[in-house]
């Protein structure tokens, strides 16, 4: 048997206590005395979370190992304090059918370091017009629930109601990537207004984000079914998610990190770091979502974790791949953000970033309250910690990262994922959570691993 002892640990935020972990299971909370044969993780002052749950992340593999693999992507996930991950399906292949979707869940096991749960393409090859073989994966060893041709808008209404009602019987969820490509084409990189007109950058209006959203939960209303609004980033999206929600139906919807924080203005000086999709908003926007993540009408946040390698990104901006880094960063800007102005507490972080993304994605063993009986999928964090992102340190195999230089409180110290720790920064030289040395161990017993 082995056996956990996390000590002191302040759960939710709350009172502290021990937690007893025997073989992946919580067995004992309050004041536990550590067996002899049992590892201890002090957790003094530490908050322990439930383990972070993230419903939308880019792993590159197969087709980009360039860029990221399953291995490293698990090696950031781990880092920033997640213990599932929903994998999408924009790989080369894409993951529309059994047998890929099954290949990601091997890989991710394979690693060992988070959960890997693959997403599922809406649509053959994601090319919005034939449904893929959404039954199959299902009813796959992989049990895909969430689909998804993120990356592209399932933009024809009756492909999106046909897949609303084959997805119904099993309970999956269709996940959203809602961009009208008549109001914003695939060149579409800046917000519509004062900059991109500045700019000269081909602008991506909000209307075009909020036109799908409203059509997209009318078809939910009218299926019955369940749809899930990808990287929300306009108030207006907001308006129409929580009048969906006064309806009663059936839809959840996501934030990014980087939309919690990161403003339209950015790109003046046409840096490619910045360019994501949907765009960096403006400030009116930004407080928009805030308070929706606050008041619950956004229920989660998600990373969209986009790893490019140099090659597609180090260009002129119109030219640069879409995405940025988020997983190691996310908590930090999460508390940085939501905690520190009071918007939101450790119970409510565990909610938008564990319960609520592992209700949606299906997944009934993560999200577990800490306690007796609860898998042993937890997050310590330290509340207080300044952390200084430094790219160059990442676990990912990519630099892309917009917080690279900024200074962020509140730090994931370590990971314990199904009983077993997967990340500890205070294993390092003098723990500090971006040392280069560290992240270097760390990424190569891992890639040493996965070649296993
Ligand atoms: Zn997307």
């Amino acid at each position: 048997m082995t056996r956990l002892v996390i000590r002191g640990a302040r759960l939710l935020g709350a009172d502290a206590a021990d937690l007893l972990v025997e073989d992946g299971v919580i067995t004992e909370v309050g004041s536990v005395s550590a067996p002899s044969d049992a590892q201890v993780l002090d957790a003094d002052g530490l908050v322990a979370l439930p383990g972070l749950v993230d419903l939308h992340v880019h792993l590159r593999e197969p087709g980009r190992e360039d860029a990221e693999t399953i291995a490293t992507g698990s090696a950031a996930a781990a880092a920033g304090g997640f213990t599932a991950v929903f994998a999408m399906a924009n790989t080369s292949p894409v993951t529309d059918t059994a047998e890929a979707a099954e290949r990601v869940l091997d890989l991710g096991r394979a690693c060992g370091l988070t959960e890997v749960v693959p997403v599922g393409a809406v649509t053959k090859g994601l090319e919005g017009a034939e449904l893929a073989e959404l039954g199959l994966m299902a009813r796959s060893r992989a049990k895909v629930r969430v689909f998804s041709d993120d990356g592209h808008c399932v933009h024809d209404a009756r492909i999106m109601r046909r897949a609303l009602e084959y997805i119904k019987p099993f309970g999956g969820v269709i996940s959203q990537h809602a961009q009208d490509p008549r109001l914003a084409g695939r060149e579409a990189c800046c917000h519509e207004g004062e900059v991109s007109g500045r700019l000269g950058l081909p602008g991506w209006p909000g209307i075009a984000e909020e036109s799908v959203v409203a059509r997209d939960v009318m078809l939910a209303r009218h299926t019955g079914s369940r749809v899930h609004v990808a990287h929300v980033s306009t108030a207006g999206t907001v308006e129409v998610i929580r009048w969906a929600k006064a309806q009663g139906i059936d839809v959840t919807a996501e934030v990014t990190p980087h939309h919690l924080a990161l403003t339209t203005d950015l790109l003046l000086g046409y840096d490619p770091v910045y360019k994501v999709n949907p765009p960096l908003r403006p400030s009116e926007d930004v407080e928009a979502l805030r308070a929706a993540l606050a008041d619950g009408t956004i229920d989660a946040v998600a990373t969209d974790h986009a790893p490019h390698a140099r090659q597609d990104k180090e260009h002129a901006f119109v030219d640069a791949a879409f995405g940025m880094l988020g997983l190691e960063t996310a908590l930090s800007v999460v508390s940085d953000v939501m905690v520190r102005s009071g918007l939101l507490d450790w119970a409510d972080v565990a909610r938008v970033m564990s319960t609520a993304p592992a209700h949606i994605g299906g997944l009934a063993h993560q999200g577990r309250e800490l306690a007796v009986g609860s898998p042993a999928h937890i997050t310590l964090v330290d509340p207080d910690r300044e952390v200084t992102v430094d790219a160059a340190a990442s676990r990912s195999r990519s630099r892309n990262n917009p917080w690279h230089g900024r200074t962020l409180r509140g730090a994931v110290l370590a990971t314990v994922h199904a009983g077993r720790v997967t990340h500890d920064v205070r294993n390092g030289a003098d723990g500090a959570p971006t040392r280069r040395g560290t992240e270097r161990e760390l990424t190569n017993a891992t890639t040493t691993g996965a070649d296993l």
